[in-house]
């Protein structure tokens, strides 16, 4: 892997050691983007939902809490997925215990914000203070009155308002992403971005058009910033950067993964090697062999890795 014709050998953050768990807590969706990894793209994927057919799984969220407030367990931060979380009837329930469980540093729901803002000022209202709507703005859906809610969003009391551009390769979206881009700017809202990433039901292709149209926003988004190594070089690299340059392969590399993925029934596995967690929380901390092609998201480029 080369960046500027340099041979890099390490990146991440040496001596990062914060466990990310990502529990999808429904396996329902409704919104149907085409590049959606979960498949809710298809129409069938919905129908294949177990969630509202299976008791079990809809209290599996219990037996899941318990297990996050094992005193064994490290220092986490957890984001609520889905599907789409907010569908999860107990989602206020989850947040109160997530909130007030000591080991438990940030709780993000990552949520396509289709809901009707009453219901954010609910979650508003609960006053947890670890609490952050992620609002993944899915260009697919967007209306033009979506706007307003986000800023009213933003100017909620208790709940850090977090907008996260999907960035989307068909120029079609295009208009609507660089005015939500401005809008954001000039109301002074952090906001982020996110590439689409190759999944098996949609191939980005980000043009050089695209870099050069969009690079402004993506540079200017908040926690853009990752470390690559040489052996004589430190970068401070963007995310920009990264997808220009394709600094995603870490194939047979050493990485200590600490991405973990709890599913609807509750069961917990390593988000790149999938192992599944013991009992007792032993091995979430753990170096490894990377055995991924890609390493496709912005928490896994914080965690050390090197040749
Ligand atoms: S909102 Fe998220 S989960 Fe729902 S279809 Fe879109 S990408 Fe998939
Ligand atoms: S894909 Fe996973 S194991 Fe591979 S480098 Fe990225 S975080 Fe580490």
């Amino acid at each position: 892997m080369k960046y500027t014709d340099d041979y890099i050998v390490a990146a991440g953050e040496v001596g990062y050691d914060l466990i990310s768990f990502d529990w999808s807590l429904i396996d329902i969706c409704n919104y149907s983007c085409t590049y959606c990894s979960a498949g809710f793209g298809c129409s069938s994927a919905n129908e294949k939902s177990r969630f509202y057919k299976n008791k079990n799984i809809q209290e599996s969220y219990k037996n899941v809490l318990k297990m996050l407030s094992l005193s064994s367990i490290p220092e986490f931060e957890v984001s609520l997925v889905g599907g789409e979380p907010t569908l999860h009837p107990n989602l206020s329930d989850i947040i109160i215990s997530l909130d007030n469980n000591k080991n438990c540093r940030d709780v993000s729901v990552v949520t396509n914000t289709s809901k009707p803002a009453s219901y954010f000022e609910k979650l508003d209202s609960l006053n947890a203070s670890k609490l952050s709507i992620c609002s993944s703005i899915h260009f697919e859906h967007y209306k033009n009155t979506d706007m307003n809610k986000y800023l009213y969003l933003a100017s909620l009391k208790h709940i850090n308002f977090e907008p996260i551009i999907m960035l989307h390769d068909d120029t079609i979206y295009w208009d609507d992403m660089i005015s939500a881009c401005e809008q954001f700017l000039t109301s002074n809202i952090p906001f982020s971005v996110t590439f689409i990433e190759d999944n098996q039901y949609y191939q980005p292709h980000y043009t050089d058009t695209f870099y050069t149209t969009f690079s402004k926003y993506i540079n200017t988004s908040t926690d853009n910033r990752y470390t690559f190594k040489s052996t004589s070089n430190t970068y401070t690299l963007s995310r920009d950067d990264i997808h220009r340059n394709n600094l995603k392969t870490f194939k047979g590399w050493t990485c200590t993964p600490l991405l973990w993925l709890i599913d609807v029934y509750g069961s917990i596995k390593n988000a790149c090697t999938f192992e599944s967690s013991d009992i007792a929380f032993k091995n979430l901390i753990a170096k490894k062999t990377c055995p991924l092609n890609q390493c496709s998201c912005d928490i896994k480029w914080k965690f050390n890795k090197y040749k």
